[in-house]
């Protein structure tokens, strides 16, 4: 699989171009990976060694998906390198806590144009592409785009609208062949995440929400990735997966004083 994934240097990205990697080795089939994160740094280097040792070519590219002409860039370095593109996975997010009150219009623009914007112009520069190949998208959306999030600012909201993106493109280019869709993460394991989890205690706690009885690894949602990339999600289009071992419905279940509600 020719493939560009974006947000590669750490977690999910990370992750799926490895997965992607050992599946191409698997199958006899190198897989050949634009692996995009913002600039030069040793997570971006030694996730392309490791690229190599498991036989896959790795093409690190260096953009900042909130710049406007940055995901067509890499997307035409990518087609240019392989010859052609597979997959994409606009993987690439940020996050900062805060109110919505206390959030600017420079911030606010800042998150939509990362977290959203940044798939559909990457999506538009790959549909030639992936129109050729019969290739898919996959978005990181979040749970946080379907349950409403306080004090992640934007957050949630651009989560919202890259869900819907993704399901108005796949309208759009499921003529063309091209499959699109989201896998909503709930709570990962990752270096976005990682200060939480680095207080024991909140990650306990965190584990315990989850009725899996654990918060994700980023290898937990590469593995969908992969699928949703693969021929065996052929039929999958518009549809956003959530992955999230249940923690998003777990509330009702939790309130307080169910035990004594008694039935007349
Ligand atoms: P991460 O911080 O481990 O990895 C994100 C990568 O994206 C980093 O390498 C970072 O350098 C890169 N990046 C950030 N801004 C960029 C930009 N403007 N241009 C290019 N690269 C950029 O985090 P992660 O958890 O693996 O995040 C991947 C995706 O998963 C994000 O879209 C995030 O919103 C989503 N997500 C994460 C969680 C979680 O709990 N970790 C939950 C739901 C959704």
């Amino acid at each position: 699989m020719r493939v560009l994934v974006t947000g590669a240097a750490s977690g999910i990205g990370r992750a799926t171009c490895l997965r992607l990697a050992r599946d191409g080795k698997a199958s006899g089939q190198a897989a050949k990976v634009a692996a995009v994160d913002l600039g030069p740094s040793p997570g971006l280097d030694s996730l392309c060694g490791e690229l190599k040792a498991l036989g896959a070519e790795a093409l690190p590219l260096h953009a900042d998906m909130g710049e406007a002409k940055e995901p067509a860039r890499v997307v035409a370095d990518a087609v240019r390198a392989f010859g052609g593109l597979d997959g994409l996975v606009s993987n690439a997010g940020i996050n900062r806590p805060g109110p919505l009150l206390s959030y600017t219009v420079e911030d606010w623009d800042r998150m939509f144009a990362v977290n959203t914007r940044a798939t559909w112009l990457l999506a538009q520069a790959a549909h030639p592409a992936l129109k050729a190949a019969h290739g898919a998208i996959v978005a990181t959306a979040s749970m946080s785009g379907s349950n409403p999030h306080a004090n992640l600012g934007p957050y949630g909201p651009s989560k919202a609208a890259v869900i819907m993106l993704a399901q108005v493109l796949a309208q759009e280019f499921g003529a063309d062949g091209i499959r699109v869709n989201t896998i909503s993460p709930g709570m990962v394991r990752t270096g976005m995440t990682e200060k939480a989890y680095a207080d024991e205690t909140i990650a306990s706690q965190r584990n315990a929400l989850v009725p899996l009885g654990r918060v994700a690894t980023p290898e937990d949602m590469a593995d969908v990735i992969a699928f949703l990339l693969s021929p065996d999600a052929r039929y999958i289009n518009g549809h956003d997966l959530v992955v999230d071992g249940g923690v998003a419905g777990n509330f009702l279940g939790r309130l307080p004083g169910i035990s004594r509600i008694t039935r007349s």
